[in-house]
Order: structure tokens, then sequence, then C-alpha cells
């Protein structure tokens, strides 16, 4: 098999979560939640798959689902995108991550990449013969050093990954660093990827400030994000690429080639999720900060160190005092013993990082509750 292979194994995250099941602990590993789509979401799915579409979209996304997605993000985004040549429609945005780093990168070609990162997009240099620059966010903070992100650039990096609001680290970029980042982008002429999963899960006060928006920046933007953590459909695999008209159009062959295109009946009955109304997003607001204080809440408790999210539904805990010297042995041991399952933090990280592990919160307040109680055991 092919050498690239050998420098990636396969995801922790979902190694985790079938630890998780067979020690049947709960489940904080792998991100997602376990609530359903909206009602109105799951009756529009229903129709779709009793009246279609049933065959191939057209490849770059259904016209429906595009129009909905730039109608939805002129409010958001605060742009006027055009559905006909600013976005393709991804498998999630895993594809859609796959696809930008294709578009922007030449083998060999260097791309920036914050650590501690989601997993995947180690994997998506790779793949994409693209070389890595990790560039670290200081824990427990999670701050960037502008010079040694300066540096990176100058080393000619090609593309810099701005996971925003951030997992695992829970940061949201603040518009300052995000202008610096901006800057560095425009100085050194580098592309922008944004992963913007998140985008509605933000505690106030922080706010998410859309990279494509700042000044000069929608022509070397690309920012890739889904419907899975917004509308709580994970398993639809419904992503998305929204870029300038010449990058969609390399985007587009790259998609296409992939994977021809996403689910059909599942875009059509997704433009109900993107229509619904701002209350949805207000709403999302408010349940999502109660499970987050709850939850810090239940961490407190178990007299456990952590850094507050801002954004995300993840908060990285420190275990130094448990003397855990191997965060993959911790985190098998914790699922087995006090069954709950967390992923290790060293799989987020370049640096020798094995003190940290990752929860995530998207779950009931009775399942937060019952993990606040086997936690206070880790003591
Ligand atoms: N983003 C989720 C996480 O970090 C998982 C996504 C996935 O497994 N595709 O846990």
């Amino acid at each position: 098999t092919a050498d690239r292979l050998t420098f990636f194994t396969e995801s922790v995250i979902r190694e985790m979560t079938r630890v998780a099941n067979r020690c049947d602990a709960i489940n904080l590993s792998q991100g997602f939640p376990d609530a359903d789509p909206p009602a109105e979401v799951l009756a529009a799915g229903k129709r779709a798959m009793a009246e279609g579409p049933h065959q191939y979209a057209v490849t770059w996304g259904a016209p429906r689902f595009r129009e909905a997605l730039v109608k939805k993000q002129r409010h958001w985004m605060g742009l006027d995108l055009n559905p006909d040549a600013h976005v393709v429609v991804t498998c999630g945005s895993t594809e859609a991550m796959m696809t930008a780093m294709m578009t922007a990168c030449n083998p060999g070609d260097k791309v920036i990449i914050f650590s501690p990162y989601y997993e995947n997009y180690g994997a998506d240099t790779i793949l994409s013969g693209a070389r890595p620059i990790y560039v670290p966010l200081h824990p427990p903070e999670f701050n960037f050093d502008p010079g040694e992100l300066r540096a990176a650039f100058m080393q000619g990096a090609k593309a810099i990954v701005l996971c925003n609001p951030s997992n695992p680290s829970g940061k949201v970029f603040s518009l300052e660093e995000l202008e610096t980042i901006a800057d560095l982008a425009k100085e050194f002429d580098a592309f922008v990827i944004t992963d913007e999963v998140y985008e509605h899960i933000v505690y106030p006060p922080h706010r998410h400030h859309y990279m494509a928006a700042l000044p000069d920046m929608f022509d070397r933007t690309i920012s890739c994000s889904s419907l899975s953590k917004t509308y709580n459909m994970t398993g639809w695999r419904l992503g998305y690429v929204i870029g300038p008209e010449s990058v969609i159009a390399g985007a587009r062959k790259v998609h296409d080639f992939l994977t021809v295109g996403a689910a059909a009946p599942l875009q059509e009955a997704a433009v109900t999720a993107l229509e619904l109304p701002l209350s949805y997003y207000e709403r999302l607001t408010v349940d999502y900060t109660r499970k987050r204080d709850l939850f810090l809440g239940f961490l407190d408790e178990a007299g456990l160190t952590y850094t507050r999210p801002q954004g995300a539904y993840y908060v990285m805990v420190d275990c130094t005092e448990f003397g855990v010297t191997d965060d993959n042995a911790f985190c098998r041991w914790m699922a087995r013993t006090v069954g709950v399952a967390a992923v290790p933090g060293s799989s987020f990280f370049h640096e020798p990082v094995d003190h940290l592990i990752r929860l995530h919160f998207s779950r009931s307040e009775e399942i937060l509750a019952e993990t606040g109680k086997r936690l206070k055991k880790l003591k």
C-alpha cells in the first residue's frame, strides 16, 4: 500500500467512540449531539424520502439548497453570495476541508495549522501532498504568538487552516486576532481555509466573526462549514465550501471526482433547516450556554482544572494532578473504570502534550449530571 498511509493513523476520536461502546461508558469523546434535528426538518426528511428527489442532485449542490444557504449566510456573514458561483455543497465539512486543501495546494506546498487542531487537518495535508507547519496555541489560554505565526508564514506557506470556533480548545478568535492572521495572509499571499462548523455555538460575550467578511479577505478565504452541529444532523453528511468564483471553479472539479455530490433527498430536506427563523439560533445559544455552565459546574464539583470554552462544545481538562503521563492509557482506563469516555489530548497536538483530555458536553442535562457524579471518582 501507499507510503502516505504510514504518516497518519485512523481517527483516535472515532476509535474512542468504539471504546466507549465496548465499555458501555458515557461517550463524551466524539463530538456529536444526542438531540435530533428540529421536528420540521424531520418532517421534511420524511417528505423527501416519499416524494424524492432520489437521483443525483447537481454536482455542486441542489439549487434550492444553495439558494437557501446563501440567503441564510447573507444574514450571518454579511456577504452577498452568488449561489451559482460561490458555493459547493459537500459530504460534510470533512469533504469540504479535503476539497479546499486539494484546490488550494500543490504537492509540496506548506500549510500552517494551529496546534492543537482537529485531527482531520493532518490527514488532509498528507492526502493532498501538502506539508504542515504547526504553530502552537499555547495552553491554558490557547493564544498564539504573532511572532511565531509570522515565522511560519515566512517559511512560504500557501495556506493557513483556521478552525473558529476552535475544536478542541473552545477558543473563539477575536476580531483583532483574525485581523492579525488576515494581514499576514495578505502580506504573504496565502489562502485562509476556515472550518466554521461551530459558527452558531458561541458563548456570549464572545462573538463569531467570519474571516471571509473581513476587508479584502473574500478572495483569499475558502470557508468550510456544515449543517451537522447547528441542526443536530451529523449523520446527514451535509457541508459546503464558500469561496471566490475562481477557487469554487476548482473546488467543483475536486468535489465532482471525490464524491459526485451530497445525498439529494437530504439536501432537499435540509432546505427546511436553512430556512429556520433567527429565533432558532438564539435558542441554540441559550441552550448550549446552559449546558456549558452546568457541565463546568460539575467539573468544578469534581475538582478538575480546565480551560473555559468560549465556543464549540468541548472542554480541555488538565490531568496533571493525576500523574498522567500517557493520556491514551488514561482515557482507556477512565472509560473502563470511571465510565466516561474522553479523547486523549495528544491526538490534537503536534507538540508532545500528554496531560490533557477533551470532553464534549453536547448531551442531555441528565447525562451531564451523571457524568459529573462519575468524574468525582477521579479524586
Ligand atoms: N468533530 C467531531 C469531534 O471532534 C467529530 C467529527 C467526526 O468524527 N467526523 O469529535
